[in-house]
């Protein structure tokens, strides 16, 4: 497997710290606001990349945070009177519904700044007892120049990086030493929330949450550091700064960043006010319609919103379902005609179905070799997301399983051979958290039905029967339990 690493601009081959492991850190939203359609790209894109590696068989430790204090939810909170707490978490939480709304799985931990206040305190004590940040009024400042591979993410030199950020000279922070010089921990202002510290009563700097939260929820070193673009600059070249001078070691291999998700080919955003919120995207799409945009373009491409893409998202998806719920229809016959044949020994069908289905795979030989052809799209889904994970390519893939489905299956095929066709192009949407499965809602009188159909198996002690019932149910999301007073049930 291969993945472009923005520190060497390169494609290079993947290879993990630990064998079978990842360790992966994805840097979150700041929480004052619903979230818009461009937050939502870095949340798709490496969940999808998750849930990738995971079908490769590693054991992900994902970790993504919620930056729950800074400057713009300190302000919200100021508008609305009342505590930047009450703002983060309302944010939180509804970001979190977006998320899962999405199919975007919770992190392995998804920690907040403000909860890791100490662990931000003992990294900038470390980088000022090493001589990497310094104290100026109770402000911290990090000596940027004393870190010699400052620049080796985005690719830039320290002198252009002087001569472009003259500002910084006249931002009032001109106790610092050098204008490239970054904040660790800055001393509180009237009405922000603060901490204490050794230098003053503070808050720490955006920067220094993530190299910290990482370090705690997975180590000195990790495998995979991911985020949108506009973060390789400062934040991820600061983070790289503060963690390997703290530490003392390479702090991420691999730097992934997704391209902007744009609107008329300017970069979404709350500041542009040029944004659409996932919720409002919602009220008029389905939200596997959202995913679907999003994966069908690579992940470090620009990607344009507009209707008719979305439009063409959901033309999409639909060719997928519909394949998979005519596929089902075609099972549904076949077991229906199998039905009726049993009730008839030596019947036409019956005859057919024994001569052609004396294999063990129940298929024919003419089948064997369409479920060959089958398996090699499998293959071709895995070379594209092996190569930098192309969702756009693997996309085309499932498409063309759809095609040879759509041409190749009718109801005389074998209940096996529909199966494994059904089967794989659910299971390859699934590996990038596309739901095309259409949930058959079972209605409570159906589910009491199949409970008295299970309760005389057992008695007619057809234990299988039974046990395929309970199967059903809890695939449907429906737990059974046997009480004295009956069998009880419930939904998930
Ligand atoms: P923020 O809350 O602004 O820090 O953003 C959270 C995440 O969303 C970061 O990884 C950003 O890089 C990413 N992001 C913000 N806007 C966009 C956009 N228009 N396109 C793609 N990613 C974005
Ligand atoms: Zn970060």
């Amino acid at each position: 497997m291969r993945v472009y690493n923005t520190l060497s601009k390169r494609k290079e081959e993947f290879v993990t710290l630990e064998p079978g492991k990842v360790k992966m850190y994805v840097c979150g939203p700041t929480v004052y606001n619903l979230i818009h359609i461009g937050n939502a790209r870095p949340m798709i894109v490496f969940d999808t990349v998750r849930r990738y590696l995971e079908h490769k068989g590693y054991e992900v430790n994902y970790v993504s945070n919620f930056t729950d204090v800074d400057d713009k939810i300190i302000a919200k909170a100021n508008e609305e009177g009342v505590s930047s707490q009450e703002i983060s978490e309302r944010y939180i939480a509804e970001c979190q519904k977006d998320m899962e709304a999405m199919n975007v799985r919770p992190a392995t931990t998804h920690p907040r700044a403000t909860q890791e206040i100490d662990g931000m305190i003992a990294m900038i004590q470390t980088l000022v007892d090493k001589g990497y940040a310094y104290d100026v009024d109770g402000t911290v400042y990090f000596r940027t120049r004393k870190f010699q591979e400052y620049g080796k993410l985005s690719h830039k030199n320290l002198d252009d990086l002087r001569s472009g950020n003259r500002s910084l000279l006249v931002t009032g922070e001109d106790q610092k030493e050098d204008p490239l010089d970054f904040v660790l921990w800055k001393p509180k202002k009237e009405g922000e929330p603060s901490w204490p510290s050794p230098w003053s009563d503070g808050r720490p700097g955006w920067h220094i949450e993530c190299s910290v939260m990482s370090k705690k929820y997975l180590g000195e070193q990790i495998d995979i550091h991911a985020g949108g673009e506009d973060l390789i600059f400062p934040h991820h070249e600061n983070e790289i700064a503060q963690s390997e001078c703290c530490n003392g070691k390479e702090f991420a291999k691999y730097w992934l960043h997704n391209a902007f998700l744009n609107i008329d080919n300017r970069k979404m955003s709350k500041s542009l006010g040029n944004f659409f919120t996932v919720r409002e995207i919602l009220e008029k799409y389905d939200p596997q319609v959202l995913r679907f945009f999003m994966l069908s373009a690579h992940y470090r491409s620009p990607l344009n919103f507009s209707a008719d893409l979305m439009e063409a998202a959901k033309n999409g998806l639909d060719r997928i379902r519909n394949a998979v719920s005519n596929l089902k229809y075609l099972m549904d016959c076949g077991a229906a005609a199998k039905k009726a044949d049993s009730g008839v020994p030596g019947g036409a069908a019956g005859e057919q179905n024994s001569a052609a289905q004396d294999r063990a795979s129940g298929m024919t030989a003419a089948e064997e070799s369409l479920l060959a052809g089958m398996k090699g799209y499998e293959e071709k889904f895995d070379e594209a997301m092996d190569d930098d994970f192309n969702t756009a390519d693997a996309i085309a893939v499932i498409f063309e399983l759809v095609k040879f489905a759509n041409s190749n299956l009718t109801s005389e095929n074998s209940q096996a051979l529909l199966q494994v066709a059904y089967d794989e192009i659910v299971s390859l949407s699934d590996i990038l958290g596309l739901i095309v499965e259409e949930k058959e809602e079972l209605l409570d009188a159906d589910i009491e039905a199949l409970i008295a159909e299970r309760q005389a198996a057992r008695k007619a002690k057809n234990f299988a029967r039974a046990d395929e019932i309970r199967n059903l149910l809890a695939k449907q999301g429906i737990s059974l339990l046997d009480t004295r007073e009956g069998v009880k049930w419930k939904r998930a």
